[in-house]
């Protein structure tokens, strides 16, 4: 009786409600069908890392979670929602803009070259959307952008512009701007892969403490090392699809693909 009881509220609760769910996803540029009927799942708390060759669609289908493009077919929902629509009925219309930007103010993005605002301080660059997209006070933003330059182990760095930062700093920098928003999931797009080799470790123990916190997270990578430390589960993406997917055991050290184990020996 206990079990069924708290197994109702926790569905009550939204509890077992994936944070992301891909359906049968199709997109195209043009006549070319990049991502071709693709479903995923990530729940609360998940570290999903996604590896695959260049021109896969790994990228696309990052930006099709925060609707920087739009889907031709199937559904994306971020924690029960479907991403960039509204349904009516039994069709589904495109939200106005700015429901848009509200539903992507839920999704932090990390690219691989940071994207930093130049003119801006860390610290300014921290507060932005918190200020701007949330209209949190400048106050609270502050205290709270502080904290997370902390997390991020660039508390003395507040006041220095992206320029007078090394590149590990600046993604680090990009993390904590992308934490400010509270997102419901950070996708990481080749985080690290833009750094110098020395510079790459920072990144990754950053990253590493957001999953033991239980941070969602989906992370397009090439750290296989990472990957194996950090995820739950790894997909292995080709030509718009997925080939394989499992716990980082089993995907990366017995894939039962052979496009899997002919990619991981590559990069290995
Ligand atoms: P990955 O991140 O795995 O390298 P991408 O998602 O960047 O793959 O690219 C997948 C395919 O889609 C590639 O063939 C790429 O050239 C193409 N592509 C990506 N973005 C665009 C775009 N905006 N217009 C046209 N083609 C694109
Ligand atoms: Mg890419």
């Amino acid at each position: 009786m206990t079990t069924s009881t708290s197994s109702r509220e926790r569905v009550a609760e939204g509890a077992d409600r994936p944070a992301v769910e891909i359906v049968n996803v199709r997109k195209s540029f043009g006549d070319v069908e990049v991502i071709k009927g693709l479903s995923l799942r990530v729940a609360r708390g998940e570290v999903l890392c996604i590896i695959g060759p260049s021109g896969s669609g790994k990228s696309s289908l990052l930006r099709c979670v925060n609707h920087l493009e739009k889907i031709d077919f199937g559904a994306i929902l971020l924690d029960g929602s479907y991403v960039g629509y509204r349904r009516v009925g039994e069709t589904l219309h495109e939200m106005r803009l700015s429901a848009i930007a509200a539903q992507r103010a839920q999704v932090g993005m990390v690219f691989q070259r940071f994207h930093l605002f130049p003119h801006m301080t860390a610290l300014e660059n921290i507060i932005e959307a918190p200020v701007g997209v949330r209209k949190e006070s400048k106050a609270e933003a502050t205290a709270r952008a502080r904290a997370l330059l902390d997390r991020v182990g660039l508390a003395d760095r507040e006041g220095a512009y992206p320029g007078q930062l090394s590149g590990g700093q600046q993604q680090r920098v990009a993390i904590a701007r992308a934490l400010a928003m509270q997102p419901k999931v950070l996708l990481f797009d080749e985080p690290t892969s833009a750094l110098d080799p020395e510079l790459v470790g920072e990144v990754l123990t950053v990253m590493r403490s957001l999953a033991e916190e239980g941070q969602t997270m989906i992370v397009v990578t090439h750290e296989i090392g990472f990957a194996r430390e950090v995820a739950d589960r790894v997909v292995f993406m080709d030509d718009g699809q997925v080939v394989e997917e499992g716990l980082a055991s089993e995907v990366l050290e017995s894939p039962r693909e052979q496009r899997t184990r002919e990619f991981l020996g590559k990069v290995l």
